[in-house]
């Protein structure tokens, strides 16, 4: 079905995206892969062409376009390609950057943003602990006031551009007696005494992404490092989260699709039985529900992006958006490994590796199971 969601703009804008994709990440992709990193000098690029700064007002050096469909152009394109590049881009582009804009002072923005835009400053977020992460509310990292510092204690865990990053946005607890009240988030920087990073996680896929276990011994952080007021961490997360959850969406979507769409070549190609594989009933029928699974999930996650735009998109739409669009992902992605029959089990072809790339979108972001969470207390239940 024919989209509707974007304009003129956002496809000149595509062909930009296109174009830095084609030039700096396929080439380089098998390195990314092999170093379990992407080269800081991408970023430095795509800092350049205006891919960091949307979220970012002008005066800071960003573009402060103020719509997301151009934020889903480059989620898509980098997620054709791989959803690592699209999961350490959002982090920064899309998750961090509005913590940095909403909730900062002048000062912090004028600190922070300039470089974030030029991807000289790169970022991460840090909610997630070993001992859990769905319930972000019991975390138990702490931070403590002393004089005109903060002292953090604690560990986090699977963050995405952990090690890369040079600013990670830290929850911590900095009220014991007040539960998810008692949250408040800070900038901890790249040398600060007693911040370590532990090695680089070995994930089942995405191993273009660093993903990094982050330690906090007696971390003293200024007190105009804290992100937002004291006490709103839990919160302001809370309101920043629907962003990250549609961006998931929209790349599952397109990762999903692009998958289908080679597989689809492959089963006019490939021949059993003297004819291709994709002519059997059972097979074409399968990819036909595909495809329509991928269509109608494709119209609510680009009607959420819609509303999200217009300030509307509730937490309860994108959670479906979250859930539902990992789903299709995941269902699309495992049927097109088997009918790559036994190549689709070899990492050198791409279904295998989008199938591994995908199974965390059921669990990452809020899990699938919390997400029901959220759709059944909206349904009074
Ligand atoms: C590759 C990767 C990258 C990530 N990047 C980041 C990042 O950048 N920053 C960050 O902060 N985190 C990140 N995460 C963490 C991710 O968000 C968490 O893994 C996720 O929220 C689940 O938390 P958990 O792993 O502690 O599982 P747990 O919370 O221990 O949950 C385990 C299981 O129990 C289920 N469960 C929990 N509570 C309920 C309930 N009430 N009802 C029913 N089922 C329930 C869960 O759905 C899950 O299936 C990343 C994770 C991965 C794997």
């Amino acid at each position: 079905m024919r989209r509707t969601l974007f304009n003129e703009d956002h496809e000149a804008f595509r062909e930009t995206v296109r174009g830095f994709v084609e030039r700096l990440l396929i080439p380089n992709h098998e390195r990314f892969m092999e170093q379990r990193s992407i080269d800081r000098e991408v970023w430095l690029e795509a800092g350049k062409l205006g891919l960091l700064g949307l979220e970012i007002p002008e005066e800071y050096g960003g573009s402060g376009a103020h719509d997301f469909r151009f934020n889903v152009v480059v989620n898509e394109e980098f997620s054709k390609v791989a959803l690592a590049f699209a999961s350490c881009m959002s982090i920064h582009a899309d998750i961090c950057a509005p913590y940095l804009v909403k909730l900062t002072t002048e000062e912090q923005k004028r600190r922070w943003l300039p470089k974030f835009c030029t991807g000289e400053l790169w970022t991460a977020i840090a909610m997630t602990e070993p001992g859990g992460g769905s319930d972000l509310g019991a975390l138990k990292t702490t931070a403590v006031r002393d004089g005109d510092e903060w002292v953090i204690n604690g560990s986090k865990t699977f963050i995405t551009n952990g090690y890369s990053a040079d600013l990670v946005i830290v929850a911590a607890r900095t009220d014991p007696s007040k539960g998810s009240k008692g949250i408040s988030l800070f900038a901890v920087e790249t040398g600060t005494p007693g911040f370590e990073r532990g090695r680089k996680l070995e994930k089942l896929g995405q191993h273009e992404s660093d993903t990094a276990e982050l330690f906090f011994s007696d971390v003293r952080v200024p007190a105009d490092n804290m992100i937002g007021e004291e006490g709103m961490g839990f919160v302001n997360m809370m309101k920043l989260l629907p962003q990250e959850r549609l961006g998931t969406a929209v790349t599952n979507l397109a990762h999903a699709t692009q998958i289908f769409n080679e597989t689809l070549d492959y089963v006019k190609e490939r021949k059993a039985f003297g004819q291709p594989i994709g002519s059997f009933q059972h097979n074409a029928f399968q990819l036909a529900d595909l495809a329509t699974s991928l269509d109608v999930a494709q119209a609510y996650v680009d009607k959420c992006t819609e509303a999200h735009v217009l300030g509307e998109a509730t937490t309860v739409d994108v959670s479906k958006a979250k859930l539902w669009s990992s789903e299709i992902q995941n269902q699309v992605i495992d049927t097109c490994v088997q009918l790559h029959g036994g190549y689709g089990y070899m990492n050198e072809y791409r279904a295998a590796r989008a199938w591994a790339d995908a199974r965390v979108t059921k669990i990452w972001a809020g899990s699938n199971e919390i997400m029901k969470l959220i759709i059944s207390r909206d349904l009074g239940l």
